[in-house]
């Protein structure tokens, strides 16, 4: 989220959430399908003070342009709770349906949210865990043990070979190709990660990578660490378990439709439309 836009808020003792009678409201159920209301022609969060129903605690996210924004769990039966036109949207439904800056808001109040679901808890003794004073993280009195909400480092890589790009087939795809992508391994850098990836999956060598862009994707809470690298030798081989095909495209294959490519709110996407904007 752009830090000018929105400013986050933290938990603290000394001044407990209020609500206000001009927030907006992010309403996800416990499978993160956020409550919206039709505001004319457009799907927004609802605005203006608490709804009714739901009895949980409403975590004070921060202010968007100065306008708080609580994030509050409700059930299936809430939208019976909202004044007009409601209903729950997936978080992937809501990147192109709201304004990019709620959908980004809302991706983060479904971390913050899943963490306070699934933090209750110390995982190490077992014993209630303490939200620390102006922060997320949480903290256990009896063994010391703490922790903070989760944010797993991945990065996924545009491996180019001339006017060729390597690209990736999972079982259920139907037609569309994405790009090698993992989770980063304790003791690995960014790029050695993708080296390994890249390896691992496709059986190719890739060398010269260098970053690009970042996205927090919020599914449940990895952050993408997008790469451009270039190809280095190797032939493709894939493992038939994780990918079942991987293969060189060319930018008229990709902007002729085959094969179909990731949508675009992915930073799969982005890599891709700025691999194409490159090319003849
Ligand atoms: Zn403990």
């Amino acid at each position: 989220m752009n830090p000018s836009k929105f400013r986050r808020a933290y938990p603290s003792a000394s001044e407990p959430a209020q609500s206000s009678s001009d927030a907006i409201w992010l309403l996800p159920n416990a499978r993160d399908s956020f409550l919206l209301v039709r505001d004319g022609e457009q799907w927004m969060p609802p605005k203006g003070s608490r709804p009714h129903g739901s009895t949980k605690p409403a975590h004070l996210l921060g202010y968007l342009d100065d306008v708080p924004c609580y994030g509050l769990e409700v059930d299936e039966i809430e939208p019976k709770s909202i004044p007009g036109e409601a209903r729950f949207f997936g978080l992937r439904e809501l990147y192109g349906l709201v304004p990019d800056e709620y959908y980004a808001v809302a991706g983060y109040a479904a971390q913050i949210m899943a963490w306070q679901r699934a933090s209750r808890f110390c995982p190490s003794c077992g014993s209630i865990w303490l939200q620390n004073d102006g922060e997320w993280g949480k903290h256990c009195d009896v063994c010391q043990h703490g922790a903070y909400p989760p944010v797993s480092p991945c990065v996924i890589g545009l491996v180019h070979h001339g006017d060729r790009i390597l690209m990736t087939h999972k079982a259920g795809w139907g037609p569309r190709y994405g790009l090698v992508a993992g989770f980063v391994e304790p003791g690995e850098t960014l790029e050695h990660c993708l080296m390994r990836e890249v390896r691992e999956e496709t059986g190719v060598l890739i060398q010269n990578p260098h970053y690009v862009a970042s996205q927090p994707w919020p599914f449940p809470h990895q952050l993408m660490c997008g790469f451009f690298a270039e190809f280095a030798g190797g032939h493709i081989q894939v493992d038939g378990k994780e990918l079942d095909d991987a293969k060189w495209f060319t930018a008229k294959d990709v902007r002729t439709g085959n094969p179909t490519i990731p949508p675009p709110l992915s930073i799969a996407r982005q890599l891709i439309d700025s691999w194409l904007a490159l090319q003849p």
